[in-house]
């Protein structure tokens, strides 16, 4: 049942068998469960991941559908977390699931997040993002970044052990100031796609990392090197401040 169930995706060169068995035995945490960590959690229980922590203090908002994978109107009200487990458990009710409704702090990061081997960002926290560096380098965990605004979105691989950190090629990100930030409705999705491919390639040992650049209107994508900081205090000096606070 299981190849029958996956066969299509088997006959991947790029993935095969090989593939198939590394997405089975990594657990994947996934930050956020809006616009792109719906569609992440979506994509990835599908692909045949079996364990999986999601975190997210929010509720479902009739904001959030027209950018999310799974949500529908009956579940407005409803905790992210818990009401996407259960349209995850429906695709695979194997699933070895972790849902965590609380946002993502000094205090429980190490908890909720150092078993993982592989951390995907759907937060639209920037904070938050520097947090899950210092957690990365720390632990030796590889994450994915990603970002979107209007129809541009951002993603960047960090595999701390050989490349770069978020904090080598982003030293000082301040959060936005507009409360609702522009999104197209289909960029998530797109920007998830991306992400999935950069952390199985991870996974697969493949990815030579780059900072990505999409614009889904104009169909740009640009491949931009990036470059270790040789005085970074995250990733060269251990020198964490998100973790500490
Ligand atoms: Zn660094």
């Amino acid at each position: 049942m299981m190849n029958n169930r996956f066969i299509r995706q088997l006959t991947v060169p790029e993935f095969g068998e090989n593939g198939q068995k590394i997405l089975e035995s990594n657990h994947v945490g996934i930050i956020g469960c809006g616009g792109l960590g719906s569609h992440l959690a979506d994509f990835f229980v599908r692909m045949g991941v079996q364990t999986l922590t999601i975190i997210d203090d929010d509720c479902v908002e009739l904001s959030n559908l027209h950018r999310t994978a799974l949500y529908t109107e009956k579940d407005i009200g409803t905790p992210k977390t818990t009401t996407l487990s259960k349209h995850l458990l429906a695709i695979n009710p194997r699933l070895k699931i972790h849902a965590h409704t609380t946002r993502l702090t000094a205090p429980n990061t190490e908890q909720l997040l150092a078993s993982c081997n592989i951390i995907l960002d759907g937060t639209d926290n920037i904070p938050t993002r520097y947090l899950v560096n210092e957690l990365s380098v720390k632990h030796h965990i590889p994450w994915v970044y990603a970002g979107v605004y209007s129809t541009i979105g951002m993603i960047l691989a960090i595999i701390p052990a050989s490349g770069p950190c978020f904090s080598c090629v982003h030293p000082t990100l301040s959060q936005p100031s507009e409360t609702n930030i522009p999104v197209i409705g289909h960029l998530p999705a797109a920007v998830a796609a991306i992400q999935c491919s950069e952390a199985l390639k991870i996974l697969l040992g493949t990815l030579s990392p780059k900072l990505i650049i999409y614009n889904l209107w104009t169909q740009q994508i640009d491949h931009l090197d990036i470059q270790k900081n040789p005085d970074c205090p995250i990733c060269c000096k251990q020198q964490f401040s998100y973790l500490k606070k």
